[in-house]
């Protein structure tokens, strides 16, 4: 969806509170995501501590499916046979400070990767709301932050190491590779098991955070883009009422040139005098620190410290185009919206089509790893490069050992 469309249909949305909360937890002892809306269809979880057993396990196994950190909200990472994981597989492979890239294996997540490059000199371009999730599951899924210049976690991938169906270990690089590697990079873990990643990396850097509330609607609609690109990475935190933004969080460096006079009014919004929740209600404790305090870019590009439990309400995000087959930025600039629904799915359910036939006219694709109820016929037509990657996919995994129910409604259904 472009920024015009964005506003536009903004307006539209506000005028609707349709979101509203919900659902009883799931009561039973079975392994469950971490939002524990989804039970996983199978307590076989097999873990892995090196590439050979990840080969082997794979190749024993008729059916199975790689559990990351387990944070998607729908059942992409679910399987009714066999689950693997690679969570003692997180290691710092090699830090390549010529080349820029650091390689790491399939298990190990943002939280453990960022203070180690930090102390090295390096930094990422990005990262997600927050740092517990891992690597390869994230860049499988498109994950992203926030910054109209900054693409999705997985623009930074430059080379993949997968073990296939068969076992085998196959390497793919953006520089050899070209297209096959763009589309393996957001694979939504159906080629196979990714045993090591490799990610550009920057010289470390240091940033600022602010939080300004109350924006009114009619600030945000007439000056949208330059909201959007007053700092290195925005935030818009909103609860759809009130005809206002409840709270805009900007993220901007430190170094001359990059940041962000903080002016105590901001597009008529003012900036708040204590550290804020992006719920204004809840304690800041878990949230990353604000206030202009200086800190490394790992501890001010999420908005949630590591070890903490979270709530959020809708946030309004751009990010920049890639031309990775699968990410909702594909050739195209995104406002994302994200929606934090309360615990029922059968209520959330019914909403969701409405919302969604409203940003059907924005060519609006969903977020790999959320709830969404787009049709298959209607996903093929807005991520146009899923006949491709089904082929892509045949070529590594030609009898389906790695789909599951998601895979195969979503993605390889005629
Ligand atoms: C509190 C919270 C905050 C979030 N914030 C954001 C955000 O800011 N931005 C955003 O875009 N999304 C966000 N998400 C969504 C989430 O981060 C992504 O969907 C991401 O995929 C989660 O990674 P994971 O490892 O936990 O995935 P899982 O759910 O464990 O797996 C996701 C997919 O990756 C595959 N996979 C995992 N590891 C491997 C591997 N080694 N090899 C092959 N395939 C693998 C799985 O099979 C599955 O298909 C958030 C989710 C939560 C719960």
């Amino acid at each position: 969806m472009n920024k015009r469309t964005f506003i536009k249909l903004f307006a539209a949305m506000i005028a609707s509170p349709v979101i509203s909360p919900l659902f009883a937890w799931a009561q039973s002892n079975k392994l469950k995501n971490w939002a524990g809306n989804l039970e996983y269809g199978t307590d076989r979880l097999y873990s892995a501590n090196s590439l050979e057993q990840v080969r082997d396990y794979v190749k024993k196994q008729s059916k199975l499916k790689v559990l990351g950190t387990r944070h998607c909200f729908n059942n992409i990472a679910d399987s009714m046979h066999n689950l693997l994981s690679l969570k003692s597989m997180d290691e710092v492979v090699a830090l390549d400070p010529e080349a820029h890239t650091v390689t790491v294996t399939g298990g190990i997540t943002y939280g453990q990767l960022c203070p180690y490059l930090h102390t090295r000199g390096f930094a990422l371009h990005n990262l997600a709301s927050l740092p517990h999730i891992s690597i390869a599951g994230a860049c499988s899924t498109a994950t992203h932050g926030s910054g109209e210049k900054n693409g999705n976690l997985a623009t930074a991938v430059s080379a993949l190491e997968i073990v296939t169906a068969a076992g085998e270990v196959v390497k793919l690089s953006r520089q050899i590779d070209g297209e096959a590697f763009r589309g393996a990079v957001v694979g939504l873990g159906a080629l196979g098991v990714i045993t090591k990643i490799t990610l550009d990396v920057q010289p470390t850097f240091m940033m600022r955070q602010y939080v300004y509330e109350n924006l009114p609607l009619s600030e945000m609609r007439d000056h949208f883009d330059a909201i959007e690109s007053s700092a290195y990475s925005v935030s818009l935190f909103t609860d759809w009422q009130k005809q206002r933004i409840n709270e805009v969080w900007i993220k901007s460096r430190v170094e001359e040139g990059q940041a962000f006079e903080a002016t105590s009014e901001f597009f008529g919004a003012k900036r708040a005098i204590r550290n804020l929740h992006p719920i204004a209600e809840l304690s800041a404790e878990n949230c990353t620190e604000q206030m202009g305090v200086p800190g490394p870019w790992y501890e001010r590009l999420p908005h949630f410290r590591m070890g903490s439990p979270h709530l959020m309400i809708s946030e309004i995000r751009a990010i920049a185009a890639d031309n990775l087959w699968l990410s909702p930025c594909y050739e195209q600039p995104c406002v994302t919206i994200h929606f934090t629904w309360k615990q029922d799915w059968p209520a959330v359910r019914k909403l969701m089509p409405g919302i969604e036939k409203e940003l059907a006219p924005f060519n609006a694709r969903p977020h790999w790893g959320k709830l969404f109820t787009t049709s298959p016929a209607d996903l093929k037509s807005i991520y146009k490069k899923i006949p491709e990657f089904v082929q892509l996919s045949k070529k590594y995994d030609p009898q389906g050992k790695f789909r599951n129910e998601f895979l195969n409604t979503n993605i390889f259904s005629s």
